[in-house]
């Protein structure tokens, strides 16, 4: 069985199976394993290239982590919001209490709304709710105005209307259920990050008899005359496989699939948002928060996010921040200069933080993408499509995460769903391909 991209999920799908006993091979067109999970170097120190945490919720990520032999350094964090001009702390249900920006009334409405989120067990209604007419009517229009607007504005590059209920209410579920006594978020950093985990995945899987290849590019998913994939073309040639399993977004699978695969698929429902990111290791911290959140939209950025209240500042040299912003994949920031970037960001960064100083970076990097996650949109049919959209060809990616938001934990779930239905179809042929002797 071939695995196309040696992400979290390729990998994660390729342990499960090779510990079924399939022989996997997977082939990951960069030199790094990890994808957007993985690291990247800054004054010669390694860190994630993306600000990546665990939750307390996060057990299949943790149990997977733990059995590779990696431990994980918890810590209840803070969370910020820079709100009309004022940074104030919403770490704990108190400070909430005395968020400036928001009444009495709308606190007591914003615990009601957390509440009821929690008490929905079903997301497939919400999925046909635009998110305003159901935001402003369980949680009142200013809240709708002064908190979820914003935020919406600031993860989505101002383009929320299509989103359907589901989105808050999945955000509200994962954030609420990470809380410890105190009533702080407690989130966790693997030691060695994300990238420790998918090398050690990389590592079993060899183990257990299957290939993983870098920097092999799959260039060409070929079909046979029946229609059914035959196997992944690379620059040393067709490599054939019974099953080719392909983990990338519709975006990112252009030009890649034979045309009758392509066919099968089928018209993408889904739109994508792109991220720019600025990783700066700074020598003394900026934030008092792991994460800040700004409803004020003079400041364009999505966060900053300073890991090192969960990574120890020891594995890292220093201390880490992160400054995102999520973008369309049109937006032409895409395509300015990392110094031109570096600059704006780090401008933001003081507006947040004025007693930042620009001297204390000891090296920066920007990382972009222009297909980072799926976005789901209200009422689209084929939303979550089989696995199996041609025969030979599964196709996986974390669009199916959903009504999850993206992030390891249920990308995990994800995996272990593909796994199981190719090998239920490997089964299947086998037992056929028996009697038919
Ligand atoms: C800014 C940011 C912050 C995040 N923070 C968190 C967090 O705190 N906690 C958390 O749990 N999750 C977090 N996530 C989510 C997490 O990173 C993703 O869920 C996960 O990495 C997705 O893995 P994937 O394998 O589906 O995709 P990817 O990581 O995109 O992997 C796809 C792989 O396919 C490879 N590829 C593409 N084309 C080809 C080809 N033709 N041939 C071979 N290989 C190919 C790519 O190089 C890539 O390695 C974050 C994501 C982002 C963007």
């Amino acid at each position: 069985m071939g695995v196309v991209g040696g992400g979290l999920l390729g990998l994660d799908i390729a342990y499960e199976l090779a510990q079924q006993g399939v022989k996997v091979s997977v082939y990951e067109a960069d030199k790094r394993l990890g994808g957007l999970a993985g690291s990247t170097k800054i004054g010669g120190v390694a860190v994630d290239r993306y600000y990546h945490a665990v939750t307390t919720t996060d057990d299949k990520v943790v149990s997977l982590a733990e059995s590779l032999g990696l431990s994980i350094r918890w810590r209840p964090l803070g969370v910020g919001f820079y709100h009309d001009g004022q940074r104030c702390s919403m770490s704990t249900p108190v400070e909430v209490l005395r968020f400036p920006g928001l009444r009495l009334d709308d606190k007591a409405r914003l615990a009601a709304f957390v509440l009821a989120c929690g008490r929905i067990k079903d997301a497939e209604a919400l999925d046909e709710q635009p998110i305003e007419a159901w935001a402003r009517k369980l949680s009142g229009n200013r809240l709708w105005e002064r908190l979820w607007a914003p935020l919406l504005d600031s993860k989505f590059d101002g383009h929320y209307d299509d989103l359907p209920a589901t989105y808050l209410w999945s955000r509200m579920r994962r954030t609420a259920g990470t809380r410890s006594k105190g009533g702080r978020e407690v989130m966790g950093a693997i030691e060695g990050g994300y990238q420790a985990l998918v090398d050690r995945l990389a590592d079993r899987i060899r183990s257990l008899g299957g290939e993983v290849h870098t920097s092999t590019p799959v260039r060409h998913i070929p079909a046979s005359a029946s229609g059914a994939a035959i196997g992944v073309v690379t620059d040393a040639g067709l490599q054939a496989h019974d099953t080719v399993v392909t983990t990338q977004l519709r975006p990112n699978l252009k030009g890649l699939l034979a045309d009758e695969l392509e066919h099968a698929l089928g018209p993408d429902p889904l739109r994508y948002m792109g991220i720019v990111c600025l990783v700066a290791r700074v020598k003394q911290s900026v934030s008092p928060y792991y994460a800040i959140n700004i409803t004020d939209r003079r400041v364009p950025i999505t966060s900053v996010v300073e890991t090192t209240h969960a990574v120890d500042p020891e594995w890292v040299d220093g201390h880490l921040i992160y400054v995102p912003k999520y973008v369309r994949s049109t937006n032409p920031i895409l395509e300015r200069s990392s110094e031109d970037i570096t600059d704006e960001f780090l401008g933001h960064v003081q507006t947040l933080f004025p007693d930042f100083r620009r001297e204390d970076v000891i090296a920066s990097q920007v990382a972009r993408t222009t297909v980072a996650e799926p976005v789901h949109v209200a009422s689209v049919a084929n939303r979550i499509p089989p696995v199996f959209a041609a025969p030979g060809l599964a196709v996986a990616s974390s669009a199916r995460v959903h009504p999850n938001i993206v992030h390891g934990q249920a990308i995990a779930g994800v995996a272990e769903h593909v796994a199981g239905e190719v090998l239920a179809r490997l089964t299947t042929d086998n037992t056929q391909q028996r009697s038919a002797a």
